[in-house]
C-alpha cells in the first residue's frame, strides 16, 4: 500500500509546482474533520478558503449531489434544465438580488462583473467606447486571470504574466477619501472585498462600505462586492456587506456556493445591470448546469436552515476573544469577523508557515496567508467543543515555539 512519502513524491514529479502545500495527504472528510492515509484525524480550519462552510460530506448536499448526478448532469446552456430556474429562486430569495449569472470558479465570476461594469459604464452612464475604468484595491484577491492579475498588487501575481489588461486603478484599502478623489466621467465600478481573506484577513475600517456606497451614488458608480470568500454566513452574516447595512449592485459569490463538492459562482445583479446582457455576449459550457444548480440550491438552504450564519457569528466572536487571551510573544494581532480569523505574528516569530506545521502536528489543519497571518476558517458547522479543542491546541503552539 502506498505511504503518505509516495502520494506526494507521486504529486511533485508529475504536477506543476504551483503551490506549496502542506505535507499531508487526506482521503476522507466528515464535517469539520479529516483523515489522512494513516489514519491521523485532524480539524479543517482552512475550510478550503471557505468552500466547506457547510462542512465535509454534508448529507443533503451529497444527496442532492447523488440524486441530480444519477438524473441529469449536463445539458449546455443551449437547452433548458429543470434545476436552473430553482438555484435561480432560492438565490435571489436567500439574498434579494432580482438576476442570477451562473458561472464556476470564483475568478470567472468576477471576470463576468467586470464585462458587465464594462457594458453598464458604456450603454447607461455613457462612458465613451473604451475608456471604463475599475477601481480595486491594494491586497485585493479576485482570482488568477490575466485580466485579474491585472490589478493586483501581489508582485508574486504578476511577474512575467505580463502584457496587463488596462482599465484598472488601484487604491489603499480601506481609504474612501483617496477613492472619491480618482473618480472621473470614466468611472464604471468600484470592486472590493469586505474583508480582504487572502491579504491576511484584513478587516477595513468601520464605515468603508457605507463610503463607498455614498460615493458610488453620488457619482453614478457601480459597488461590485466580491463576497466569494466572505459571503454565504462566513462573517456571521449571510452576505458581509449586511454588517453595513450596504446593499452592493453587483454581488459575486463562488466557493461555498458549491457545497464543498462542486464549483458553483454566481453574479448576482438588479434587472437593470444584469438585463444588459444579450445572448451571446457571454456563457459558460458548465455554468449554470443541472448537476451545479442541484448542488448550489442544497448549498444555500444548508445555510439557511441549518442556523450556519447564527453559528459563526455566535462561535467567531467567541473564538476570536479566547484566542486574543492567549499569551504569546509571537502574536502581533488577532482579527477577523464571524469564523474568518485572522492571526498575526510578530515579523521576528519566524513566519507563519512553522507554526502552521507545528499545528498539523497538533491536529488542527490552517494554512499561512502571506509571511505572518495564520488564517483559520473551519466549517461553519463546528461547535464549542470543537472549538475549544483547537484553542488547546492553537494555545500550545502560539506558547511554544
Ligand atoms: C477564492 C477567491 C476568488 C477566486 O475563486 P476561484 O474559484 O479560485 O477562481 C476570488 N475572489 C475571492 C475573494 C476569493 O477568495
Amino acid at each position: 500500500m502506498p505511504k503518505a512519502r509516495d502520494y506526494i513524491d507521486l504529486e511533485d514529479r508529475l504536477g506543476a509546482h504551483n503551490y506549496r502545500p502542506l505535507d499531508v495527504v487526506l482521503t476522507r472528510g466528515e464535517g469539520v474533520w479529516v483523515y489522512d492515509v494513516e489514519g491521523r484525524r485532524y480539524l479543517d480550519c482552512l475550510s478550503s478558503y471557505s468552500a466547506l462552510n457547510q462542512g465535509h460530506a454534508h448529507p443533503r448536499i451529497l444527496r442532492a449531489l447523488n440524486d441530480q448526478a444519477a438524473r441529469l448532469t449536463l445539458t449546455s446552456r443551449a437547452f433548458r434544465n429543470d434545476q436552473l430556474g430553482l438555484f435561480y429562486q432560492t438565490l435571489t430569495d436567500a439574498t434579494g438580488y432580482p438576476r442570477v449569472l451562473p458561472m464556476n470558479t470564483g475568478a470567472e465570476a468576477v471576470e463576468t462583473a467586470l464585462k458587465l461594469a464594462r457594458k453598464w459604464a458604456y450603454r447607461v452612464k455613457g462612458v465613451p467606447a473604451g475608456q471604463a475604468q475599475i477601481i480595486t484595491f491594494s491586497g485585493n484577491f479576485h482570482g488568477r486571470t490575466i485580466s485579474i492579475v491585472s490589478f493586483s498588487s501581489e508582485a508574486l501575481y504578476r511577474e512575467d504574466f505580463g502584457p496587463f489588461t488596462p482599465g484598472f486603478v488601484t487604491l489603499p484599502y480601506g481609504d474612501a477619501r483617496s477613492v472619491e478623489a480618482a473618480i472621473t466621467p470614466n468611472t464604471a465600478a468600484i470592486l472590493v472585498e469586505p474583508i480582504q481573506g487572502e491579504a491576511g484577513v484584513i478587516v477595513p475600517p468601520a464605515g468603508f462600505l457605507t463610503r463607498l456606497r455614498e460615493i458610488c451614488n453620488r457619482n453614478n458608480v457601480l459597488l461590485m462586492a466580491d463576497e466569494i470568500q466572505t459571503g454565504l454566513g462566513r462573517t456571521g452574516a449571510l452576505l458581509a456587506c449586511n454588517h453595513e447595512s450596504v446593499r452592493a449592485d453587483v454581488m459575486i459569490l463562488g466557493k461555498a456556493l458549491g457545497g464543498g463538492v462542486y464549483p458553483v459562482s454566481a453574479v448576482l445583479a438588479d434587472e437593470a445591470v444584469m438585463d444588459l446582457f444579450r445572448p451571446g455576449e457571454h456563457g459558460s459550457t458548465f455554468g449554470g448546469n443541472p448537476l451545479a444548480a442541484a448542488v448550489g440550491r442544497e448549498a444555500v438552504r444548508v445555510i439557511l436552515e441549518e442556523g450556519l450564519v447564527e453559528n459563526a457569528a455566535t462561535l467567531g466572536e467567541y473564538f476570536i476573544e479566547r484566542l486574543a487571551e492567549i499569551p504569546s510573544r509571537h502574536v502581533r494581532e488577532v482579527r477577523g469577523k464571524g469564523l474568518l480569523v485572522g492571526v498575526e505574528l510578530h515579523p521576528q516569530a519566524g513566519g507563519a508557515r512553522r507554526f502552521c506545521e507545528a499545528l498539523m502536528g497538533e491536529g488542527v489543519l490552517a494554512k499561512e496567508t502571506h509571511e505572518n497571518v495564520i488564517r483559520f476558517a473551519p466549517p461553519l458547522v463546528i461547535d464549542r467543543p470543537t472549538v475549544d479543542w483547537a484553542l488547546e491546541r492553537i494555545a500550545r503552539v502560539l506558547k511554544g515555539g
